[in-house]
């Protein structure tokens, strides 16, 4: 060999003496090489995941600390284009449960394009999602081995605080694109273990979303986990068991499909609607979309049954409560049940100084959404901090001065949830009450129960005035559990 020859050798092997990878560096290069190497990995393209598995129902078991209930998934295939963006999880889920909707087998879409965030209804109708949900799909995509250590390669990407916890090498990744997650290995085998990213939720406010990696196999080349657990904070939400993985096969038309695409972006809940009807003097149902309230006035001061879903609904039919009687203060919120839905305007309820009525085992679940941190997306009590005021309700609970009554009872043996709380009028025969019953709906699953727990009580009702859909009389009850009990 010639002098000079020997003289660039030496120079090469010194460069990359000095080059030598930063700690984050080598966790990602130990993961790359683990997976199949970098070259390999980077020269995927799509990857397009079949199996079947669970979802939980986030927000909606029986208990504020069930896990029982979930969706089986069947004909599961989630299929990523690594390259463009874009991916779509398509399913079967059937519940485990008694299910608001009925136990029939749903068909789902989900699927981000870029920006763009879509559902498939069954009849095919595509809709957009909501924003926050698109950016979750999108990071969804970096919670699988491939496309996290595939994004952290890029020389665009950013690494940082790498660490070892629980014998895993830990680092930040944040994507040439501006995503957040954390990549761990396995110290040993050099595998990724979990990737977690935080999201802002309604009800849990600042929440991690965790994938954790198992059962790797080979996948031409590549070394892929066929066992993939998603938890939402504590709650398992999706696990999955893969029967077959296809890298660089046909995965399809990820493309958002037009109507979608074509949509406006959703930026957050739509605006509240909040209107006004009394129901019976002092009594007045607020309305309007998909949650309803109802006012009820004392002698001295007001109280809300229901404040839902989320800051905007919450705070608008507080408002509104406050414009039906400007001269009485509102003091007190009922609260039908711990489910998300019905309970995502209980931190608005406290910012605006309202004590809350709840069932007793709801009691904790409120302590601690209070006292969750919601930086990322703050809402109007992380901007008004102020301590939860509570009142529970064990079986039962009257409220009453001079000018009216009314009854608070637990709903007993309720299949929907273990701390429903109906709220009963007994001089004016009204029954308010939450999920188990919308009058002139073809599935109900909760009606005989409720039924049961009215003769308990023994008692006289005329209308329901329900939480949800219309106000029907109670005759509608009673021949839908008749015809129930005789089919
Ligand atoms: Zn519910």
């Amino acid at each position: 060999m010639k002098r000079t020859a020997w003289l660039a050798l030496l120079a090469v092997t010194t460069m990359s003496a000095c080059a030598q990878p930063t700690p984050e560096q080598q966790i990602i290069n130990d993961a790359a090489a683990a997976l199949g190497g970098s070259d390999r990995i980077l020269a995927v393209k799509t990857i397009v995941i079949e199996g079947e598995g669970t979802n939980g129902n986030l927000g909606q078991d029986v208990r504020p600390d069930a896990t029982s209930q979930t969706f089986k998934l069947t004909d599961y295939k989630r299929s990523i284009d690594v390259v463009s963006g874009r991916a779509r999880i398509e399913q079967t889920r059937t519940p485990n449960f008694t299910y608001f909707q009925g136990q029939a087998p749903q068909k789902q879409v989900l699927g981000v394009d870029g920006e763009v965030g879509y559902n498939v209804a069954p009849n095919g109708n595509a809709t957009r999602t909501a924003n926050a949900a698109a950016s979750d799909r999108r990071m969804e995509i970096y919670h699988h081995p491939l496309t996290s250590v595939r994004a952290a390669l890029d020389p665009a990407a950013m690494l940082s605080n790498p660490r070892t916890q629980d014998s895993q090498s830990v680092v930040d990744v944040t994507t040439a694109a501006g995503l957040k997650f954390t990549l761990a290995i396995d110290s040993t085998t050099k595998l990724p273990t979990r990737v977690v990213s935080m999201t802002d939720n309604t009800n849990l406010g600042d929440v991690a979303i965790e994938t954790s990696f198992g059962d790797y196999q080979d996948v031409t080349g590549l070394r892929l986990p066929a066992h993939l657990t998603t938890k939402t904070d504590q709650l398992t939400t999706v696990d999955i068991l893969v029967a077959k993985q296809t890298v660089d096969g046909d995965a399809g038309d990820l493309a958002a499909p037009a109507a979608a695409a074509s949509a406006a972006p959703i930026a957050g809940p739509p605006p509240a609607n909040v209107t006004v009807l009394e129901v019976a003097p002092g009594i007045w149902q607020l309305a309007g979309q998909s949650h309803h309230s109802v006012l009820v006035e004392f002698s001295d001061d007001m109280t809300l049954i229901e404040t839902p879903q989320n800051d905007t609904r919450a705070l608008a039919v507080i408002a509104k409560a406050r414009e039906v009687r400007p001269n009485k203060p509102l003091t007190q919120v009922i609260n039908s049940h711990h489910h998300f839905d019905h309970s995502g305007g209980i931190r608005a309820a406290v910012s605006e100084g309202l004590t809350i009525i709840a069932q007793k085992d709801s009691a904790q679940f409120y302590q601690d959404a209070v006292g969750r941190a919601h930086t990322i997306v703050p809402d109007a009590l992380a901007k008004s901090p102020k301590p939860l005021k509570i009142e529970t309700v064990d079986e039962e609970m009257v409220l009453k001065d001079d000018t009216r009554t009314v009854n608070l009872y637990r709903i007993a043996g309720s299949a929907h949830a273990d701390t429903l709380l109906m709220t009963y009028f007994p001089k004016e025969r009204i029954l308010v009450e939450a999920d188990v019953y919308n009058p002139g709906a073809t599935v109900t699953p909760f009606a005989a129960n409720l039924m049961e727990n009215i003769k308990k009580r023994n008692l006289r009702i005329d209308r329901i005035v329900p939480l949800h859909a219309t106000i029907g009389p109670f005759s509608d009850l009673v021949k839908t559990v008749a015809a129930r009990s005789t089919n």
